[in-house]
């Protein structure tokens, strides 16, 4: 009989709800019947307590060795302080592709009914370089940077992604009326990388326009491709239509690394009291066991949790429940059989 694989992750657990939901992910993890050997790494302040650095070279030596990563958020600071966790390691192993699919959980009322977009972010560039300098008191300057080659290889993701998934249109979200030249230049980019995939439908609008239209009408968008700050933004309005940011996974991919992490952050006010929905994070591990080829196993907690979201007794509090994080992933655990 053929040996099971043991898969070596790396998990960096966070701070704030990062903990909790990461230990409710990793218990479902463990009863799927695939073999983990998880290698644990701190990041941000708390590893900074520990090894002087935010983020330890042996957790970038660990991503590096393993190339998967699970990953709960970790609280960058707001205003000052150290550069933020996520994009860090994003840019470091050039996690280009940011994947945040946006659907309907069964039974769970929301906004809207059946959803179903596909947000695919640039993750490595634009407003996000991190090129910030005061240029006298008072005056700072902060650089959005894009490059052909981030946009077109983005851009390439995007359609391959569509055409590999029957997904039949693309919107490319811009405001290369206003930034002529960087976005402009994303915009031709993806024009150029269109012409090769004429079965999918392309088309473009303004950023502040695709805000009111997803809020009017989301059903209009299939994919959506989007730079690194308007993907940031437009993700949350995303996850708002279908109950929260409890619920909606993401995936760092690049062509050797990937990090799963959920689409929200570390959510202090609601930190340490067994409340928080680690349903984002479950769902991003799911995107992890297709990953790693794990379908099995993925189908099994996919539809662990479609059935306790349908029988809808056992839900937090953030999707209209009462029940607590532990207590969810006891579910989810008992429907897995
Ligand atoms: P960041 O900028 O770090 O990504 P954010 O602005 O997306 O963070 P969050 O920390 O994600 O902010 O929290 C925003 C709101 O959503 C908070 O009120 C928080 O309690 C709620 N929230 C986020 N994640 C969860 C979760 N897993 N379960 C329940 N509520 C959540």
């Amino acid at each position: 009989m053929a040996e099971t694989k043991t898969h070596k992750v790396t998990l960096i657990p966070g701070d704030g709800i990062g903990p909790e939901v990461t230990q409710a992910v990793v218990r479902i993890l463990e009863a799927t019947g695939v073999k983990w050997e998880w290698e644990r790494y701190a990041a941000g302040a708390e590893a900074f307590e520990v090894f002087g650095e935010y983020i330890p070279s042996a957790l970038y030596e660990s991503i590096e060795r393993n190339k998967v990563a699970l990953k709960g958020p970790v609280t960058t600071p707001v205003g000052s302080g150290f550069k933020s966790i996520n994009v860090t390691l994003r840019k470091k192993f050039d996690l280009f592709a940011n994947f945040r699919p946006i659907r309907n959980l069964p039974g769970l009322e929301t906004k809207y009914p059946n959803v179903d977009l596909i947000i695919i972010r640039e993750n490595t560039e634009g407003a996000y370089a991190g090129l910030e300098h005061e240029v006298i008191p008072g005056v700072v300057e902060s650089i959005k940077v894009i490059t052909e080659k981030g946009s077109t290889r983005i851009a390439k993701f995007a359609f391959e992604y569509a055409r590999k998934h029957g997904r039949k249109k693309i919107h490319s979200i811009h405001k290369a009326n206003i930034m002529k030249l960087s976005d402009g230049l994303f915009l031709r980019c993806a024009r150029k990388v269109a012409e090769d995939f004429p079965d999918i439908t392309y088309g473009e609008h303004i950023i502040d326009n695709t805000c009111m239209q997803l809020v009017m009408n989301p059903y209009q968008y299939d994919t959506m491709l989007l730079e690194n700050l308007y993907g940031d933004i437009v993700s949350d309005l995303c996850a708002g239509l279908i109950g929260g940011l409890g619920l909606v996974p993401g995936a760092n991919l690049g062509h050797d690394c990937a990090i799963f992490e959920a689409v929200h952050g570390s959510a202090p006010d609601i930190a340490g009291k067994d409340i928080a929905n680690p349903t984002a994070l479950l769902q991003s591990a799911i995107l992890m066991l297709r990953h790693l080829d794990e379908e099995a196993a993925a189908d099994r907690v996919q539809k662990a949790l479609e059935t306790v979201y349908a029988e809808g007794k056992t839900l937090t509090r953030d999707v209209g429940g009462h029940a607590g994080t532990s207590q969810f992933a006891d579910a989810i655990l008992a429907a897995m059989g």
